[in-house]
C-alpha cells in the first residue's frame, strides 16, 4: 500500500502526480530519474495530498529564507534564523527608551511596548511583559548544557526558555524569572530581532534596525 517517497521535497514539487481514474496508490515521480530512487513511487492519495502540502511548505520556507537573507543584515539573519545572540551592550535598542512599539524584524508583528522596557543592566533590551501572550512562543532551550544529561539533572537552572515570534518563528531571545516585581519576568531580547515603531508625536531617531 505504501512505499518510499522521493527524499527531494523541492525537486518533487513540479512533477508530483496522482494517477486519475480509480488508482489510489500510484503516482509517478520524475525526480527519481535523476537519483538512485526507483522511478515509480507508491503512496496513498491522502498521503500524496499531505506530501504535496509539505512540498509546497518546504519550498515556501526556502523562499522565505532567501528573501530574509536578502532583506536582513547578516547579524539580523543569524540572530533570527540561526538562534544567534548579538554581543551585549552593542544592540541599537539596548538604551532606547522612546515611546513606541517593538515589532518583529522579519514579519513586523508587534511584540513589546516601550512602556514595559527597563534597564536590566544585562546588555540587551529587557522587557517585563510582552504585548500579548499570543505574540510569542516559549520553548525550553537546553543548548546551554548540550548533551550533558548530568548537568541537565543537577543544574536545571541552566535550561533557558527561548522566546520566538509566534507568527514567523524568528528567534528573539530568552525570558528569565529575575525581572522587577510584580511579574518578575525579564524578556531579554536581541536588538537585531526587532524594529521600532515610534509612537505618534515621538518620532525621534530611534527608528533604526
Ligand atoms: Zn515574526
Amino acid at each position: 500500500m505504501f512505499g518510499r517517497v522521493c527524499s527531494s521535497l523541492v525537486s518533487c514539487r513540479p512533477v508530483l502526480r496522482v494517477l486519475q481514474g480509480g488508482s489510489r496508490h500510484l503516482r509517478h515521480c520524475n525526480a527519481a530519474a535523476t537519483t538512485s530512487l526507483p522511478s515509480v513511487c507508491f503512496i496513498s492519495r491522502s498521503a500524496a495530498s499531505d506530501f504535496t502540502s509539505r512540498c509546497f511548505a518546504s519550498t515556501s520556507r526556502m523562499a522565505d529564507k532567501e528573501e530574509l537573507r536578502k532583506r536582513l543584515t547578516p547579524l539580523q539573519y543569524t540572530v533570527t534564523q540561526e538562534k544567534g545572540t548579538e554581543r551585549p551592550f552593542t544592540g541599537c535598542f539596548n538604551k532606547t527608551y522612546d515611546k513606541g512599539t517593538y515589532v518583529c524584524i522579519c514579519c513586523e508583528q508587534p511584540l513589546f511596548s516601550s512602556d514595559t522596557k527597563y534597564d536590566s543592566g544585562c546588555g540587551w533590551p529587557a522587557f517585563n511583559e510582552v504585548l500579548d501572550k499570543g505574540k510569542i512562543k516559549l520553548t525550553p532551550d537546553t543548548s546551554g548544557v548540550g548533551a550533558n544529561l548530568l548537568l541537565l539533572i543537577t543544574q536545571p537552572g541552566r535550561i533557558r526558555t527561548e522566546v520566538t515570534c509566534s507568527k514567523c518563528d524568528a528567534h528573539l531571545g530568552h525570558v528569565f524569572d529575575d525581572g522587577p516585581p510584580p511579574k518578575r519576568k525579564r524578556f531579554c531580547i536581541n536588538s537585531a530581532s526587532m524594529n521600532f515603531i515610534p509612537a505618534a508625536g515621538d518620532e525621534g531617531d530611534a527608528n533604526k534596525s
